[in-house]
């Protein structure tokens, strides 16, 4: 790790790591986007003090603004993401590019306990869901090595309550309802209370005994759980952004048999989703405002000065 390095990619406020909604384009989001109006300006590799980062790409809208688009979570091609600390590559290329609004998009299973078929409020394959809150079951939330915000505990914390910024949430929500030859089945906003099991780069499905948990979790505290991939809420919050995630629930929570005739895996991925996730995601970036009606900021927490001089020193070179 070398903490000597400077960021050298495009700069911008708003950004969004993509995902899987729109993996079925490849490596052609840019063509879909030219055909709506999206110039992209440049595709750059920058550094990071963790290594070489992840592909940014660059991109003028049709109103004039400016965003930075990471495919894929920040993931590379046969890399591990954790083994090559992906998300700090990532988080650290947004934060030095001065990105506060970070949009992102996840598919995969849903794990609500409702599953007949007359469970219409049930969160169903075909929905679109903007979840209240997440579970997390990854290490400790960490910031950036080698940065001030390495360990920024005992100068500010950050309150996970709404971790997925509401009022982006809302303008997720209006565009989702807005798209062109294609309508979800249903639309859950945050009051619906579902939480999502985040989980990064797994190279499978949840396990039957993992979804039967997250089931009766659900059931039990009445919130039903979603399990799909999501960059850190804690990192986004530690870095400033506010986190806007919208999820489309491809399956039931095992990949394993997704009882619903009209929607098979490969083809919602490859046919239905991406072009509708990408109109979603270009006109969010084209025309989402930052938002000043919600608590991101406030939610990292200041703490006094005293909290860092219990600790350890830093030792002297
Ligand atoms: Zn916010």
């Amino acid at each position: 790790m070398s903490s000597m390095v400077e960021y050298a990619g495009p700069r911008a406020a708003f950004a969004t790591l993509g995902g899987s909604p729109t993996w079925g384009l490849g490596d052609r989001f840019h063509e879909l986007a030219a055909t709506r109006g999206h110039t992209r300006l440049g595709v750059h590799r920058p550094a990071t003090p963790y290594g070489l980062g992840p592909q940014v790409e660059h991109y003028r809208a049709p109103g004039g603004r400016e965003f930075l688009r990471i495919p894929t979570y920040g993931q590379v091609v046969d890399e591990d993401p954790v083994l090559h600390a992906s998300e700090w590559k990532t988080f650290w290329i947004l934060w030095k590019a001065g990105v506060r609004v970070l949009l992102v998009g996840g598919t995969s299973g849903s794990c609500d306990w409702r599953r007949t078929a007359a469970d219409e409020d049930a969160v169903r394959p075909g929905d679109f869901v903007l979840p209240q809150s997440y579970l997390t079951r990854d290490t400790m939330p960490t910031g950036l090595p080698g940065t001030e915000l390495e360990f920024c505990l005992p100068r500010q914390v950050a309150i996970m309550d709404d971790p997925f910024c509401p009022p982006l949430a809302e303008t997720l929500r209006a565009g989702a309802g807005r798209v062109a030859d294609f309508k979800f089945r249903r639309i859950h906003g945050p009051e619906a209370g579902v939480v999502l099991n985040r989980w990064l780069a797994g190279n499978g499905f949840e396990s039957l005994a993992t979804c039967r948990v997250l089931e009766a979790t659900g059931r039990q505290i009445g919130m039903p759980v979603i399990t799909g991939d999501c960059v850190s809420p804690v990192l986004a919050r530690v870095c400033g952004m506010h986190l806007a995630y919208y999820h489309v629930v491809a399956n039931w929570g095992t990949g394993l048999a997704p009882e619903d005739p009209t929607i098979v895996l490969n083809r919602l991925y490859m046919e239905t989703l991406p072009a509708v996730a990408a109109a979603l995601e270009l006109a969010f970036l084209d025309e989402a405002s930052e938002p000043t009606a919600c608590r991101c900021r406030e939610l990292l927490r200041s703490r006094p000065p005293e909290y860092a001089r219990a600790l350890s020193p830093r030792a002297t070179k």
